[in-house]
């Protein structure tokens, strides 16, 4: 594995120095919500966080003595768990999340919070209620959503990597607009406690980074059964687990790839991404794959399944923000009820509302078939086709967004567009497969990214296969400009 992090160790080695470089170059991106110089126990979980600032510490493995950001509906005990709400603006997390403290306890440092959609909903991170961020590589542009914040920090040279959380593509599309590496990995694989739920059957926390290697390395040491969730799991029997060996899974194993299916797409596509996406299945071709483009047409209804499910969901996990439970609560007010209606009217943003409502309304008594059962059904027959993919090719290759990162303020990207473009993202979510989202190009100054998918639990193959592939797509760098074309 070929991972030059060293300059981070270098640098958290004078965490004052990097603090301060660190507010400073987030000036104009605005992807950090909060920025602290890791103090020795502050938030450690296992392992006192100074035992990883002090070359490594008792920590070894390529994570020690790196710094990284956590998206802010991830908590971390001390630090402020706002999810980009007004409503949550307060409130500090009482407890870590497994997944920070797996990587904290291999050595890793939380420096940063980062900026959100609120509570997950949106694709631009203009959702949040708490601040702006820009994209690092267009200022003028949206660094994408919801985890905006955590793309913006890596592509900005501000963090090597950080967290952030895929319900319908969080991940995946932030990557893509800012020219990192996203990986959504199969639902289960890592665990969400300490996740704050939108849609809780449709996300996975996940990774940005900037390279792949440390992508890898930074799911190898999130991903593992937590008895405090019980949706983690252990890989699929015969993976040889007892032995916590996760080698041996045969899914995972990272047997030659073969066979891709790069998903049709006759229109829609801009002509960034469209003219990426070509190049990119002539050059998995002249590579020596075999490439076939197929049609899944269940995944027309992909979008309405994922609104109609994540937005039941959320209406009943954002039930309890409501001003007495959790929340800003307004200084008086005449009864309970209005207690928690001023608490919601004030403490909410127009999008969280609206699916709220558009969720109360699909599970009404009466009418959960109608809307709900409906949409189970569409994912049930989704995931049962892109499955079928599977038994005759080693991944599937689609377009991640339509566009590469619009400008703010973009009349024909409103929040209606928006949730149409979400149509090559939901697939992964609602089939609960792994995808990673890579830079694949670089057009009009602006990074371009595709993403590969595999079968449930084959993270380790989509590392492999790009891999196999780094000389055919660009190595953007982080920090610094980017070369048209996206040529190495
Ligand atoms: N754009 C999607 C939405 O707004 C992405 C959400 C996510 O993955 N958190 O629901």
């Amino acid at each position: 594995m070929t991972m030059d992090t060293q300059p981070w160790r270098d640098r958290l080695a004078r965490p004052a120095e990097y603090i301060e470089y660190l507010k400073e170059r987030d000036r104009e991106v605005g992807a950090c919500l909060e920025i602290r110089e890791p103090e020795p126990g502050a938030h450690a979980v296992g392992r006192a966080v100074g035992d990883s600032l002090r070359s490594g510490g008792t920590a070894r493995g390529p994570l020690a003595g790196l710094p990284f950001a956590v998206k802010n509906n991830i908590a971390v005990r001390g630090w402020r768990l706002t999810c980009g709400s007004k409503m949550l603006s307060e409130i500090v997390a009482p407890y870590t999340a497994t997944a920070v403290g797996r990587l904290v306890d291999a050595g890793a440092v939380v420096v940063a919070t980062t900026n959100l959609d609120e509570f997950g909903m949106g694709s631009s991170t203009d959702n949040s209620a708490l601040g702006r961020t820009n994209n690092p590589r267009d200022l003028s542009r949206v660094a994408g959503g919801s985890s905006g914040g955590s793309a913006a920090a890596v592509a900005a040279g501000e963090v090597p990597f950080a967290l952030g959380s895929d319900t319908g593509g969080s991940v995946r599309q932030p990557a893509a607009f800012c020219g990192v590496y996203g990986l959504k990995p199969t639902y289960g694989a890592v665990s969400r406690y300490g996740l704050t739920a939108y849609a809780s059957s449709l996300e996975t926390i996940g990774v940005l980074a900037s390279s792949p290697d440390l992508a890898e390395a930074v799911f190898e040491t999130m991903s593992a059964p937590d008895p405090r969730d019980q949706t983690s799991v252990r890989r699929p029997a015969g993976a040889g687990d007892e032995s916590g060996d996760k080698r041996l899974d045969p899914a995972d194993a990272p047997s030659p790839v073969r066979r891709v299916a790069a998903l049709r797409v006759s229109e829609g596509l801009s002509s960034e991404v469209s003219c990426v996406y070509r190049d990119s299945i002539r050059a998995m071709r002249d590579a020596g794959l075999e490439v076939d483009e197929i049609d899944i047409p269940s995944l027309e209804y992909a979008v309405p399944s994922y609104y109609t499910i994540a937005a039941a969901e959320a209406s009943a996990n954002l039930a309890r923000f409501n001003g007495i439970r959790y929340g800003i609560r307004p200084f008086h007010s005449d009864s309970p009820q209005d207690l928690i209606m001023d608490a919601r009217s004030d403490g909410l943003g127009a999008e969280v509302k609206l699916r709220i409502m558009l969720g109360t309304f699909v599970l009404r008594s009466g009418f959960q078939e109608q809307y709900y059962g409906k949409a189970q059904r569409i994912r049930t027959r989704i995931a049962r086709d892109v499955d079928s993919v599977f038994a005759s090719y080693d991944a599937l290759l689609s377009p991640v967004f339509p566009t590469p990162a619009f400008a703010r303020g973009d009349a024909s990207m409103d929040a209606f567009a928006q949730r149409l473009a979400d149509k090559f993202t939901v697939t992964a979510n609602l089939a609960g497969i792994p995808a990673l989202s890579f830079p694949a190009g670089v057009k009009g100054g602006l990074p371009v990214g595709l993403q590969l998918h595999a079968t449930a639990f084959a993270q380790r193959r989509l590392f492999a296969l790009h891999r196999s592939l780094a000389d055919r797509f660009p190595a953007l760098p982080c920090d610094g400009p980017l070369v048209e074309g996206g040529e190495r």
